[in-house]
């Protein structure tokens, strides 16, 4: 099993379980006998760009924030090494805010979650139709932010499948862009966890107890990991982990799990071709 996690949420970006302390979470850790995790939690914004409520911090909460994590780094450091972190997404013209914020912690993590489109409105995966010129934007961002060297990680790389019906030709050419600057810049891409845990044990599915039906519906209906992407993942020289991406009660706890399904998605001809690594 995987002893590292990098990918973790609090309650401070408002849509995690609002009873789990920071503590819980790394008893949760703990319990499961990871040795290296980092909080990872949305990174607020200094200028403040995406308007939704409830996706992220405030920028007045990051003290609050760190000084919980460096609490809990001192108590439990014979146990877990805790590191500090945010995700966060490039957009063009914050690169200064995303390096200040960078400097506060041990490591960003970057989770793409949207893209400007040509009026300079935030076209957001899983909520908005993204055209092939946005696609191709996805991975520009990427390239932007990994040149730039600002993220340790690429998570959920392939959530643009959120607004694809299908991984038709420019997935696959946005796929390769993806994949050349992972490989070029050595940064690695997570397996990300947290769809698998919302199309099932969240909604009290337990997946390896229920019908071959049933499975594969719920299969249909998970966007990331996607299986045409790790195959093309597979014939680079790229670093793969997993990631949590915890935001509930419970879901660390489920990670040997979740693992097994994202396996089962991705096909264990690609997964004996990742080049999965031990830590960061
Ligand atoms: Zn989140
Ligand atoms: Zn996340």
């Amino acid at each position: 099993m995987q002893k590292v996690n990098y990918h973790s949420h609090t309650y401070r970006c408002g849509h995690a379980d609002f009873n789990m302390s920071d503590e819980d979470y790394v008893k949760e850790y703990i319990e499961m006998g990871f040795k290296e995790i980092a909080f990872t939690d949305h990174a607020p914004e200094k200028n403040k760009i995406d308007k939704r409520t409830d996706m992220r911090m405030e920028y007045d909460e990051r003290k609050d924030y760190l000084n919980s994590i460096n609490k809990l780094k001192e108590k439990y450091k014979d146990v877990i090494n805790i590191k500090s972190g945010y995700e966060i997404e490039y957009l063009p013209g914050e690169e200064e805010n995303m390096i200040e914020l960078k400097n506060e912690v041990d490591l960003l993590i970057l989770g793409q979650h949207f893209i400007y489109d040509n009026d300079n409105n935030l076209k957001i995966f899983g909520r908005h139709k993204i055209t092939d010129e946005e696609l191709l934007r996805y991975a520009n961002y990427i390239d932007n932010a990994l040149k730039l060297n600002i993220p340790s990680i690429l998570v959920h790389p392939d959530i643009f499948m959120l607004s694809s019906n299908e991984f038709g030709e420019t997935e696959k050419e946005i796929t390769k862009m993806i994949c050349e600057s992972a490989q070029k810049y050595n940064i690695p891409l997570e397996i990300n966890l947290n769809n698998i845990y919302s199309r099932t044990y969240l909604r009290g599915i337990d997946y390896f107890n229920i019908s071959n039906d049933s499975k594969k519906e719920i299969l249909n209906k998970i966007s990331y990991p996607n299986k045409e992407f790790w195959n093309i993942v597979s014939n680079y020289d790229i670093k793969v982990l997993y990631g949590i991406d915890a935001h509930y009660k419970g879901q660390i706890l489920l990670f040997n799990d979740l693992v097994k399904i994202a396996n089962e998605i991705i096909g264990k001809d690609t997964i004996n071709k990742l080049n999965f690594i031990d830590k960061l």
